[in-house]
């Protein structure tokens, strides 16, 4: 029988909702009750890495992730990570860039919590299981696993606040599901970056920026005024933004301070396509970055991860080369 190592983190599948109906962090682990669910598919060992909820995570934290997998590689033949929902998706792409193992990886979460009507934070585990334990799950990179589907950390979003269908993958669809069935995947392979991070370069100084109607360079100005050390604009369509917000670009792209273009809108790709100004052809010549399919919070980690792998060597050039736009 395969050993799988089950990380609990905190997050909603570790919680409880008391008689207000207020859903709060519990003393014991809860996940514990559940482990004789999981004895027909592994033999699985819990480790408690914290019990937070995923918007108190830090950058601490997630290098404490990734060293205790790299570390305990060699004693499991699958990891699966229970989190809170709401930064999920970060932390499955942040691993999902810097570890290369062949160990499946899975990240699973709740929308109710452990004593609400139809929890679901059991089945999650238990599907989580299943796929950690899937031969088919090797070298697919780190995968999210909730509500029955298998996701991508590239491409998987949280897209609803409360429904328990909320992990989707709105720019390609699910890699495969899990259920009584088993594991069956539709993807058979999926290109993946692989950064050799320093773990002392990591750092959270990358700003995200949102623009929107008549938005300007206020926050652009603030964010280069605190050092940011690179920026994420969540802009508009295909990657415009009002022209109020040019002089903030300009003086972050003459700083040698890297300056992303994502899209607000979740499906399609950034594209250096329109000439006016504030335009993407526009920005492109002024020296901004595209991002190609990632939404903004997700190019935001891939930025901090080229950064700590550039340790500060040429750093424009690397992040230009990374995004490939
Ligand atoms: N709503 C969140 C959850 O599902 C809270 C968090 O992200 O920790 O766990």
């Amino acid at each position: 029988m395969k050993k799988i190592l089950i990380i609990t983190t905190g997050g909603t599948i570790a919680m409880g909702q008391d008689e207000r109906q207020i859903v709060q962090m519990m003393g014991e682990n809860v996940l514990l009750s559940g482990k004789s669910l999981l004895d027909p598919y592994a033999e699985t060992t819990f480790y408690e890495f914290a019990n937070l909820p995923s918007v108190h995570l830090t950058v601490g934290d997630y290098l404490k992730l990734r060293e205790l997998i790299l570390k305990k590689c060699g004693d499991y033949d699958g990891f699966v990570i229970t989190h809170g929902t709401d930064i999920l998706e970060e932390t499955a792409y942040f691993l999902d860039l810097t570890l290369h193992i062949p160990q499946p990886v899975v990240i699973t979460g709740a929308m109710r919590s452990s004593n609400e009507l139809a929890s679901d934070g059991l089945l999650n585990l238990q599907q989580s299981v299943q796929t950690a334990v899937s031969e088919e799950s090797r070298d697919k990179g780190v995968l999210v696993v909730l509500n029955g589907e298998i996701h991508g950390a590239r491409f998987v979003q949280k897209m609803h606040t409360s429904h328990v269908e909320t992990f989707q993958s709105p720019q390609l669809g699910s890699f495969g599901v899990v259920d009584k069935a088993g594991v069956r995947y539709f993807v058979r392979q999926c290109k993946r970056d692989y950064y050799s991070i320093q773990p002392d370069q990591l750092t959270a100084r990358v700003a995200m920026v949102k623009a929107g109607f008549a938005v300007d360079d206020s926050f652009l100005q603030f964010a280069l005024d605190s050092g940011a050390k690179g920026i994420v604009i969540e802009a508009m369509g295909l990657g415009h933004v009002p022209p109020a917000m040019i002089p903030g670009i300009e003086r972050a792209v003459a700083a040698s301070v890297p300056v992303l273009v994502c899209s607000r809108s979740p499906r399609g790709s950034v594209a250096p396509v329109y000439g006016f100004v504030g335009g993407g052809r526009d920005l492109y010549e002024r020296g901004v970055i595209f991002a190609p399919d990632l939404p903004a919070h997700k190019a935001r980690i891939k930025l901090m991860v080229v950064l700590a792998a550039a340790a500060g060597r040429e750093t424009v050039e690397e992040v230009r080369k990374a995004f490939g736009m």
